[in-house]
């Protein structure tokens, strides 16, 4: 994530305030040189790092906090507001009928991302079609068009042709009964006079109500120049920050931002068409300082609902509450866990769990609980019905033959079991302490 590392180290310096009531000069000091060395190591252009970095100082030590405030939350919420600030708002998109277009260096991730944004569109009940002009590079036609069906939503490109201003002809024409139509275009391994060119063609043909920009989080200081050029040829209204999953990076997204006084429309957060968020400034920043995010996460659990297949009268989480608690009550919920996304990313969002929490885990402590899932789940498909319905009645040589039928190992097989005996006692637990509302409301 981008800034990770500001999120971390301000905190344990902020944490060194616990107990003030007063900030004193080298205090400030101190946590305005922590600032700025994230922000330089995360590759924020010096002089917005130093315009950011003395507002913070000014503010810090001029300003009278309100009366029984502690220190470390009033300069909390001053390094809050100032960086919320320096990242604007997001970029405005209303959800209406609208032509976006998108532009960016090859490589950057803009057909991943006109897939991401048209799924993330038809969530909001919009009918998105994805247009692929890309004649450039081989395998654009077939990525975009695998990556639209994936995301369900129309799509045009055109094989055939190798006039990308045509292609965003016929795609405009071809997917009219769609309402969001997102225009992805070529880019190149540097900006060269074609590609500008081009793109102010296509950009003449399809008329963008927003036009944005696609920068790869690790690009670095090289993020200036190019935001300023696309800039200058096709206007930039905002821009798709990617690959924020694999990077601390990204300060050179957020001083192109700056530079061509835009803002930050959608954040790629993986490889998956579902793995895109629609940037908010506060709760982003909120993340970033350790604080969650609760409306990211809300969006995140709504979305895991309805991605899980839960028919009405299928399966309800609350029965579970009432009955029988199945390996397939189990089964559902951990499809439900996993449809939220890695769970480092969902605990950043939790507040008071991301950063202090997180950091104290070992490194792999993640990781090994994603992947616990994953074999659970491949367990559980090798399971008889009757066995779920019935996991006590499960012995050792149906045991073996699970192992055997999904390629794990017995203590595996052994390992849900056991999980599922303590998740059971829980939820009986909660059985025994009375079936009152309250108590089930809490549950849920
Ligand atoms: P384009 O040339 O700009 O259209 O770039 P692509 O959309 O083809 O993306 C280039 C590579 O980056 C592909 O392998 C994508 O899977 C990958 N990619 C794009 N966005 C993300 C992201 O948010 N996270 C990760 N991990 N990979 C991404």
């Amino acid at each position: 994530m981008v800034l990770d590392d500001l999120g971390s180290s301000l905190r344990d310096t902020l944490d060194k305030l616990r107990g003030k009531s007063r900030l004193s000069e080298e205090d400030v000091e101190e946590i305005v040189k922590e600032i700025q060395r994230s922000l330089l190591s995360a590759d924020v252009d010096v002089s917005l790092v130093m315009e950011l970095s003395d507002s913070i100082k000014e503010r810090a030590l001029e300003e009278e906090p309100p009366a029984g405030t502690p220190a470390r939350d009033f300069v909390l919420r001053i390094v809050y507001e100032e960086l919320v600030g320096l990242i604007g708002e997001s970029t405005e998109l209303p959800l209406e009928e609208q032509t976006i277009l998108l532009a960016g260096l090859q490589g950057s991730g803009k057909t991943t991302s006109a897939a991401k944004m048209a799924w993330w569109f038809s969530t909001k009940g919009l009918r998105p079609a994805v247009i692929q002009t890309d004649t450039f590079r081989p395998g654009a036609y077939d990525q975009a068009k695998e990556m639209a069906s994936r995301a369900e939503v129309d799509f045009y490109g055109n094989p055939d042709n190798d006039d990308p201003v045509d292609i965003a002809r016929e795609g405009l024409e071809e997917t009219s009964e769609a309402d969001v139509h997102i225009v992805d275009t070529a880019g190149r391994h540097a900006l060269e006079d074609d590609l500008i060119d081009e793109i102010e063609e296509i950009e003449a043909v399809a008329d963008p109500d927003t036009s944005l920009l696609v920068l790869d989080a690790a690009i670095g200081q090289g993020a200036k120049d190019q935001a300023k050029q696309f800039d200058e040829s096709v206007g930039i209204d905002g821009v798709v920050i990617t690959k924020l999953d694999g990077t601390a990076k990204g300060g050179g997204a957020l001083t192109a931002v700056d530079q061509t006084d835009s803002s930050i429309a959608f954040l790629g957060t993986g490889e998956e068409v579902q793995d895109v968020e629609r940037f908010e400034p506060d709760g982003f920043i909120s993340r970033l300082l350790g604080m969650g995010d609760l409306g990211q996460l809300a969006e995140r659990v709504e979305r895991a609902m309805a991605q899980t297949d839960i028919e009405e009268d299928d399966w309800d989480p609350e029965d579970m509450l009432k009955g029988n608690f199945t390996l397939n009550d189990m089964q559902k919920q951990m499809e439900a866990m996993n449809n939220m996304g890695p769970l480092d990313q969902v605990m950043d969002m939790i507040p008071g769990f991301g950063g202090g929490i997180k950091d104290q885990l070992p490194d792999d402590a993640m990781d090994v609980t994603q992947d616990r899932m994953q074999t659970f789940s491949v367990v559980m498909d090798s399971m008889t019905d009757a066995e779920k319905e019935y996991p006590k009645a499960v012995g050792a040589s149906q045991v073996e033959r699970i192992a055997r039928g999904s390629g794990t190992s017995e203590d595996d097989v052994r390992e849900l079991l056991q999980q599922y005996k303590m998740m059971e006692k829980t939820i009986k637990q909660f059985q025994g302490m009375g079936s009152d509302q309250e108590m089930q409301r809490m549950m849920k």
